[in-house]
Parts: C-alpha cells; sequence; structure tokens
C-alpha cells in the first residue's frame, strides 16, 4: 500500500479534526481567515472580531515569515503569536500559524491550536518529523513544485510520528502563467479526496496572488468539495505588510462568506 497512513479505506473512515466547538473534516465547510502576517494587537484583534463575527472558525497569521527575500517583513516572532493567540481567545477561535524551523515547533505549538507547514517546507522531512510528535492538528501545504503523490509522502512522515490530526492545504503550484502567482490547482480536490480520508482545505489567497480571484476560487472550492477555504484578510489590504495584492477586505470578506452560505445551503453542506 502507497500511503499506509493517510490513504482512504472507507468513506467512514474521515479524519475529524475537533477545535473547541467547530470540526475540519466532517463533511462541513471550516472557514480560516486572518492577514498574512500578525501587524499589531489592534491589526490582529479588529481582523479577529470582524472574522468571528462571519462563520469563520479559525484565525490565521504568520509571525515567523518564509519570505522569498531576506530583505522584506520576516514577522514579529513570539511576539506575533503571543498577540494571535490572545485575540483569537478573545473571539473564541482556534489559531493556525507557521513554523518554521525544528527548534521551534515546542514554542509555537504552545502558543496555536494548528500547526502550519508551509509550501517551502513540505519536504523538509525533519521537520514533519517533529510535528508529527506533538500533539496538535498540523495544516501541511502543498509545496509549490509538489505533486499529489509527495504530498501525500510528506503527510506520511507527520502520521508515521504518531499525529493523526493532518489537513492538506492546496495552495498552488507554479506553472508557466504569470499572471497569476501560482496556479490554483482545484483539481487537487476531489482527487485528493479520493486518495486519502484527511481533510483537504484550499487556500486562494497565495494559490491566485489576486485579490480579484479570492472570491470565485473560494466558492469553486466549495463546489469541488473542499473541507475549507483559508483567506487572507486585512483591515486596510493596501497597507498590509505582506502580500497585499493577495489581501482582501473586511468588507470583501463578509460578501463573499454571504456568497458561500448560498451555495453551501443549495449544495447542502454545513457552513
Ligand atoms: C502562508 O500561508 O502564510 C504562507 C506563507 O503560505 P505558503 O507556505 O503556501 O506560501
Ligand atoms: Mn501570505
Amino acid at each position: 500500500m502507497k500511503y499506509p497512513l493517510a490513504g482512504l479505506e472507507s468513506n467512514d473512515k474521515r479524519t475529524k479534526i475537533k477545535l473547541g466547538n467547530a470540526t475540519i473534516g466532517g463533511g462541513n465547510f471550516s472557514l480560516i481567515a486572518g492577514p498574512c502576517s500578525v501587524e499589531s494587537w489592534q491589526q490582529i484583534s479588529t481582523i479577529a472580531k470582524a472574522v468571528s463575527q462571519n462563520s469563520a472558525v479559525v484565525l490565521r497569521g504568520g509571525a515567523f515569515k518564509p519570505r522569498t527575500s531576506p530583505y522584506s517583513f520576516q514577522g514579529l516572532g513570539v511576539e506575533g503569536l503571543r498577540l494571535l493567540k490572545e485575540s483569537a481567545k478573545m473571539y473564541k477561535l482556534a489559531c493556525v500559524s507557521e513554523v518554521m524551523s525544528e527548534e521551534d515547533v515546542a514554542m509555537v505549538a504552545e502558543q496555536v491550536d494548528i500547526l502550519q507547514i508551509g509550501a517551502r517546507n513540505m519536504q523538509n522531512f525533519s521537520l514533519l518529523k517533529r510535528v508529527g510528535q506533538i500533539k496538535k492538528p498540523v495544516l501541511l501545504k502543498r509545496g509549490f513544485c509538489a505533486t499529489y503523490d509527495e504530498l501525500l509522502s510528506a503527510a506520511e512522515y507527520i502520521l508515521g510520528e504518531g499525529n493523526s490530526q493532518v489537513i492538506l492545504c492546496e495552495r498552488g503550484i507554479r506553472t508557466f502563467e504569470t499572471t497569476t502567482r501560482n496556479t490554483l490547482d482545484l483539481a487537487a480536490v476531489p482527487i485528493l479526496k479520493k486518495l486519502t480520508h484527511l481533510p483537504v482545505i484550499v487556500d486562494p489567497s497565495h494559490g491566485t496572488g489576486v485579490r480579484e480571484l479570492i472570491a470565485p476560487m473560494s466558492k469553486a472550492a466549495l463546489v469541488a468539495g473542499a473541507d475549507g477555504v483559508m483567506i487572507e484578510v486585512h483591515p486596510d489590504p493596501d497597507s498590509a505588510q505582506s502580500d497585499r495584492e493577495q489581501t482582501i477586505s473586511i468588507e470583501q470578506f463578509i460578501d463573499i462568506v454571504a456568497d458561500l452560505k448560498k451555495i453551501a445551503e443549495a449544495i447542502e453542506v454545513p457552513l
């Protein structure tokens, strides 16, 4: 068997990730939202309040940022995690943030409900093994040059260490197209859901890099059968310290959620 741990044997064995009152992967559609990077208490608490009032169950926010250039904003680090955790707690959300190195795993795991492994680290096998040893859900992003097989094999590394709580995330792959930042591969959703019992979510923000594409791609992710979406939101997207071109405003988020609810009702998916 190729994926002895991640492989789907039967539909009723699908993994459900419980986070307080919320569940990711229970046949419902989960909304994860928040800024690319935590920037300040004012910023993250404003976003937490808005998204919690609009059906989000998890607050995202980068504190340790994997930036392509060393001269770009690198995140607030430990202080960013503290602000994320506090604002999530205040508005009864779970929170997710990326861990970039093995030595930070224990520290990040203390602050967040879900540990994110970024696209650039999808095949950092020692990091995968380390997050496999903790008892917290892991959001594993697809590498931008990774096949489905490589993504599922990466998940096996985490599962193999005893951590069964893995969520897969399609976040776009690199192609010859340059209009979009990445090519969002939505076929990944039904294909992965056929191969694995793990929840599969979609990140249309990094997947396209284009603000206007977040609404249509979020709707498409829902219809394709994803277990949720992760969206970058900011009170003033144009002033965001990272990824402003793909970041939507709170007003845009509210509109998207309204549309998603109509579709979810029509296709009988709880949201
Ligand atoms: C992120 O979600 O913050 C991020 C950096 O995404 P990716 O690893 O997919 O580029
Ligand atoms: Mn980002």
